[in-house]
C-alpha cells in the first residue's frame, strides 16, 4: 500500500453513477508542487486532481476515485465526451513547457507507476484508456509531453506501446487514412487542417516523441499506425497465425481474429486487415500479442 498524503480539495463532484474506464496523466505546468497543490485545492480555481505524484515520489490524494474530478476540462476519448466522469486523473509535478520543461525523476516515475497499478486494477481499466491529457484534449493541451516515457510505464503493464515489426517498410497514406486511423485508436476526429496537425502532433507525443512536428511522415508515423498496430476497438489480437493474400498477391501473415475481425467489419481482407494483424504490447498482460 503506498503511503498518501491526504490534501482534499473541494472541486469534484458526483460521477451520478458513470463508471470509471480510464486514466489520465497530466503534468502540473507550475513551478512548484505547493503552488499546483495550492490552485489544485482552490475552490475559486474549479480544477482537481484525484492525486498528484510530486518529483520526489510523494503522492497526494485530493479527490476520492468515487468523485470526478475536475482535471480533463472539454475532452473526448472514443465516443465518450465527458472524460472526467469516467476517469481518474493524475497530476505529476513538472513545471511543464512554459517554465522549464524537464525529465520526470526515476522515483517519481516509480511511484506514479506503482499508483497507476493500483488504479488499473480497481477499475479493471483497459491499456487503449490509459492517456494523455493531451491525447484526449489534443486541440488545447501538450501534457504530460514527449518526455513522459510512455514506452517505460507500458513495460510495467501500463497502458500500450506498439512494436515496430518493419523497419524498412515505407507505406503512404492518404489523408483520410489517417483521419480514420487516427480516429479508430480513439482521437476525436480532426475537422481541417489544423486540427489534424495538432491531433497528430498529440499522437506523436504519446507513441513516436522523438520527432513531433503534427507532420504526417509516412515513415515513422504510418508504420506505428499501420504496421504496428493497435488494437481494434474492443477486441483482442490472438497469437495464432493464418497465411492469407495480400494486395497485389504477396503472401502476408495475418492473425484468424484479425481476418475475421475485418470480414466482421466489412473490410476487404487483402486491403484492411494489416491494420489488425501487426505485432503491439498488450501491456496489461504483460504479454507481446503478434
Ligand atoms: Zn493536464
Amino acid at each position: 500500500m503506498l503511503p498518501l498524503k491526504n490534501m482534499p480539495s473541494p472541486n469534484f463532484n458526483s460521477r451520478d453513477g458513470a463508471v470509471v474506464s480510464a486514466l489520465v496523466l497530466h503534468y502540473t505546468g507550475m513551478q512548484s508542487s505547493q503552488d499546483a497543490l495550492d490552485i489544485l485545492c482552490d475552490r475559486q480555481a474549479q480544477v482537481s486532481a484525484h492525486y498528484v505524484v510530486d518529483e520526489d515520489g510523494t503522492i497526494y490524494s485530493l479527490v476520492d476515485e468515487a468523485d470526478c474530478a475536475w482535471h480533463a476540462g472539454v475532452s473526448y476519448w472514443r465516443g465518450s465526451k465527458n472524460i472526467n466522469n469516467i476517469s481518474i486523473g493524475i497530476e505529476i509535478v513538472n513545471p511543464g513547457h512554459r517554465l522549464g520543461y524537464r525529465r520526470f525523476p526515476q522515483v517519481q516515475m516509480d511511484t506514479m507507476a506503482e499508483l497507476c497499478s493500483g488504479i488499473i486494477g480497481r477499475h479493471a481499466i483497459k491499456p487503449v484508456n490509459v492517456v494523455g491529457h493531451s491525447d484526449v484534449a489534443p486541440l488545447r493541451k501538450i501534457d504530460p509531453g514527449e518526455l513522459f516515457d510512455w514506452k517505460w510505464l507500458a513495460g510495467k503493464g501500463i497502458g500500450l506501446w506498439p512494436v515496430i515489426r518493419n523497419q524498412k517498410s515505407e507505406i503512404r497514406s492518404q489523408e483520410s487514412e489517417i483521419i480514420v486511423n487516427l480516429a479508430e485508436y480513439g482521437y476525436e476526429k480532426p475537422k481541417n487542417d489544423e486540427e489534424l496537425s495538432k491531433t497528430i502532433a498529440a499522437f506523436q507525443r504519446h507513441f513516436r516523441p522523438s520527432n513531433v512536428n503534427g507532420v504526417w511522415d509516412g515513415k515513422c508515423l504510418l508504420r506505428c499506425l499501420q504496421w504496428c498496430s493497435f488494437p481494434p476497438p474492443d477486441g483482442r489480437m490472438v497469437a495464432r497465425r493464418s497465411s492469407v493474400r495480400g494486395e497485389g498477391g504477396r503472401k502476408v501473415r495475418a492473425s484468424r481474429k484479425a481476418v475475421a475481425g475485418n470480414a466482421r467489419l466489412g473490410k476487404p481482407k487483402g486491403k484492411c486487415y494489416r491494420k489488425y494483424t501487426a505485432c503491439y504490447t498488450l501491456a496489461s498482460k504483460g504479454e507481446k500479442v503478434r
